[in-house]
């Protein structure tokens, strides 16, 4: 079968993977380099933020996260060389109003990748000796894991590189669909050059919205942006996560840290605000003080895929009145959590393709029954 994805951030690469392993033959586009936009500008926590807040459909993909990039891990170094950085450093949730919340969900949830446990005092400081000695009290979760977003762009890039049944070409921008038939026989290029496939994919994170206004439906997804810095202390200096109000320090494991993120609706603009960047620096000087003495290195922003209800759009799209004999496919809208949901959402749509058994229920997640319908986004 030849597949044509749009879009080579974490959720086009991981389903040229799968796709290409299961022997497809798979050619990748993207309007830029690939693993540029959002994928590499995540801060890579391997969970959603606050579990409890979301819902099963986001945190039933998300739960697979940590395991699956731990699968591909040797597959992927063997080949390549390259480490994508599964830092296991836990996580403190240091937000009082959750611990409750969070302690209940961690044992009615009784998944062993998000057992939770409070520490206070003395207990809490051992484990993160970095923490600000006014803080007293923090929710543990020592399973959750962050993973180096750049390098495992950098890495499945190199892997697809090698495969001989894989064809990428970025800086080619597709600008529409041709369908005859109910049917997609080509999408075409801003050279106006088309590329036939027997099926095509749409994952094209925050754009997939702008490259289905052809059809009859739109994808919901609008940009939020999300603003990030980086620190760069030594090695271990960090040992955990650390979340407090929806700012987070992710600990890389050469020592560079990441704080993040805003929440800014100002469409497709990935221009870093000053005034953002001072308020995520303040929060990470009061979470962890030494940290001012700690260089900052680096100030970015990233445009998030959004949509209303925060679950992804996985499956066939509609072509005509039915989505059965589509050859068009979605994998987009993965909002906060794209890069921990990648993996099992990347095998999800491979076995919808190839008619496989399925991983789990893919009700909430097909586009059949969801497009079209106008809810409001919430921004979780
Ligand atoms: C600041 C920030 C922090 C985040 N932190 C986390 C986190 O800790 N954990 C987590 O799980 N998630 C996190 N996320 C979310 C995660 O990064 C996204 O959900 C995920 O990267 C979306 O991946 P994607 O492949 O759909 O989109 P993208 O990475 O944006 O890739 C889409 C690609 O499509 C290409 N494209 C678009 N239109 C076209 C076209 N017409 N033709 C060809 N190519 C096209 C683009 O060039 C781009 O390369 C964060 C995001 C941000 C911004």
């Amino acid at each position: 079968m030849k597949v044509l994805i749009i879009g080579g951030g974490v959720i086009g690469l991981l389903t040229a993977l799968e796709l290409s392993q299961a022997g497809c033959e798979v050619t990748l586009l993207d309007k830029q380099d690939f693993g540029q936009a959002a994928s590499w500008a995540g801060g890579g926590i391997l969970s959603t933020m606050y579990p409890w807040l979301y819902p099963d459909a986001v945190n039933g993909l998300a739960r697979f996260g940590k395991a699956m990039y731990q699968q591909w891990q040797p597959l992927l170094q063997q080949a390549t060389g390259l480490d994508i950085e599964i830092n296991p450093s836990g996580m403190l949730i240091l937000d009082e109003a959750d611990f409750n919340t969070g302690l209940g969900w961690a044992a009615h949830d009784h998944d062993p990748q998000q057992t939770a446990q409070l520490l206070t005092d003395s207990a809490l400081h051992s484990i993160n000796p970095r923490l600000n000695s006014s803080i007293s009290q923090g929710l543990w979760f020592p399973e959750l894991a962050n993973i180096r977003n750049p390098r495992l762009l950098k890495t499945l890039i190199a892997f697809l590189k090698l495969q001989p049944n894989v064809n990428m070409q970025a800086f080619t921008t597709v600008q529409r669909f041709d369908i005859k038939n109910n049917r997609i026989s080509a999408v075409v290029d801003e050279h106006g050059k088309r590329w036939q496939a027997d099926q095509y994919v749409i994952a094209t994170g925050a754009w997939s919205g702008l490259l289905s206004e052809q059809f009859d439906w739109q994808v919901p997804v609008k940009p939020i942006q999300g603003q990030m810095i980086l620190f760069k202390a030594p090695a271990q200096w960090l040992p955990t996560m650390v979340m407090h109000q929806g700012i987070y320090l992710i600990p890389r494991l050469d020592g560079h840290i990441v704080c993040g993120s805003s929440t800014d609706d100002v469409g497709f603009n990935t221009d870093v605000n000053i005034e953002t960047g001072l308020k995520l620096q303040q929060t990470a000087y009061r979470l962890a003080p030494e940290l001012q003495d700690m260089p900052r290195v680096h100030a970015w922003a990233g445009l998030r895929p959004s949509v209303p209800d925060g679950v992804p759009y996985i499956g066939q799209a509609p072509l005509g009145q039915t989505s059965q004999q589509s050859n068009l496919w979605l994998n987009c809208g993965h909002f906060r959590n794209g890069l921990v949901m990648a993996p099992a959402s990347a095998r999800l749509l491979k076995q919808q393709m190839l008619g496989e058994t399925l991983m789990v229920d893919p009700t909430a997640y097909l586009p059949a029954n969801r497009l079209g319908q106008n809810q409001p986004f919430k921004l979780m």
